[in-house]
């Protein structure tokens, strides 16, 4: 095998940070399977010739696996000629279980697996959230999806339709999770499968599920379905871990990297060295909760605040989510069970009202957050704040009959 000369991305490897080239070389150079070397060698030698031409040369097309509409990432090559070992190069995205939690076992089985059919290259995860194997001809993506599924993995989601849901590490390694993040992400996908493998929306819908508001799948900016654990109750204060502290690192570093930093001035740190919180104005950035894990944690009353319309750029820039749940408990069967419908609900809203390529925060944007509401049977209420403390995104100022009803709820609920 003649290796392709690759001066530009040999300078990809220069510098202290790992480089995608040396991992493409590796295959090419160091792996016993020929296919392989010849593939990632003719990988490289494109990616070469793209960087000396300034052009793309991947094109797409149809292609997927039987009885699924969606989850492979076909690409064809232009220049198959000169690199004919990587013509088609196609990529398939498998879906993660909730919270990434993978048996050493099975990502070994991955490995091998791959190396049977596809380059080799895989990507955990893609922003996707989904595991990415990159590289495999037509023929042998069958046969690796084939064999996947045989031990119950299954495609995500590519094109318009549900995408493949993400959720953070969760209760079982962190101690800031007010939710089961890993239920609710079950509990939406495995309801949403269909929808999943046949692209029949308008545009792509997100969920994404953070136990803590610290986001760490950054749900809000991501997920047309954003859940993120809080909780409504007073935050809990362990005086003496606060005066452990504070012997340790001394009142002024305190002071200065957690009273001060906190958006709302809620915490002031008294004489003795104790804490006091004014939870009224505590907004959950989790700043003061992640510097002093030890002394502040969650209240005890925890549930989820749901968001919707978070987006990258696209007709309009980027977005948030949208609080249209304020505060929502998930103890019971009957909670989970409401959950879920509100996101059929949703989604069957979105599927009928939503432009063709446009996303739920798009949409909310062109016909008004208060029309989505009415026509997925939510309530308004003045906590769907769109910046909190900047402004109520639905005003009730002169819409007396909406403030007068949410009060008597109010009132009702004591
Ligand atoms: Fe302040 Fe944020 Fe701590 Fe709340 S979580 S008290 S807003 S620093």
């Amino acid at each position: 095998m003649k290796k392709h000369d690759t001066p530009m991305l040999d300078q990809l490897q220069d510098g202290p940070w790992p480089s995608f080239i040396s991992g493409i070389k590796r295959l090419r150079d160091e792996h016993p399977e020929q296919r392989i070397n010849e593939m990632t060698n003719d990988l490289l030698g494109q990616l070469q010739h793209s960087y000396e031409t300034r052009k793309g040369y991947w094109k797409g097309g149809t292609l997927s696996v039987y009885g699924y509409g969606g989850g492979i990432i076909p690409r064809f090559s232009e220049v198959g000629d000169k690199f004919p070992k990587s013509r088609e190069f196609h990529t398939l995205r498998i879906q993660p279980p909730a919270g990434n939690f993978y048996s050493t076992d099975i990502l070994r089985r991955f490995a091998d697996d791959w190396e049977k059919y596809g380059s080799g290259l895989v990507t955990f995860h893609g922003q996707t959230g989904n595991i990415m194997f990159i590289g495999a001809d037509s023929e042998s993506t069958q046969g690796f999806f084939d064999e996947v599924n045989e031990y119950g993995w299954d495609l995500g989601g590519a094109g318009p339709c549900v995408r493949t849901g993400m959720s953070c590490v969760g209760s079982a390694r962190c101690e800031q999770s007010c939710c089961n993040e890993h239920k609710i992400h079950r509990l939406l996908m495995n309801n949403f499968t269909d929808d999943v493998h046949r692209p029949a929306l308008p545009y792509k819908f997100k969920f994404k599920v953070s136990g803590c508001p610290n986001d760490c799948v950054n749900s809000i900016e991501r997920a047309d379905f954003a859940v993120i654990g809080t909780w409504r109750d007073d935050m809990k204060v362990e005086q003496e871990e606060v005066k452990a502290a504070v012997a340790k690192k001394g009142r002024k570093y305190i002071i200065d990297n957690v009273i001060t930093r906190c958006p709302t001035k809620a915490l002031s740190l008294n004489d003795d060295d104790t804490l006091d919180v004014d939870n009224r104005n505590c907004v959950r950035c989790m700043h003061c909760l992640n510097v002093m894990p030890k002394a502040l944690s969650p209240g005890d009353d925890k549930g989820i605040t749901l968001l919707v319309g978070g987006k990258r750029t696209l007709k309009i820039g980027d977005l948030f989510g949208t609080v249209v749940v304020p505060f929502m408990k998930l103890d019971t069967e009957e909670d989970y069970e409401g959950l879920v419908e509100l996101a059929e609900n949703m989604i069957d809203f979105f599927a009928e009202n939503a432009l063709e390529h446009e996303r739920t925060g798009e949409m909310i944007e062109r016909i008004g957050l208060v029309n989505f509401l009415e026509g997925v049977g939510i309530e308004v209420d003045p906590n769907m704040l769109d910046h909190p403390r900047t402004c109520s995104y639905v005003r009730m100022d002169s819409w007396d009959e909406e403030a007068e009803k949410w009060f008597a709820r109010k009132q009702a609920a004591g």
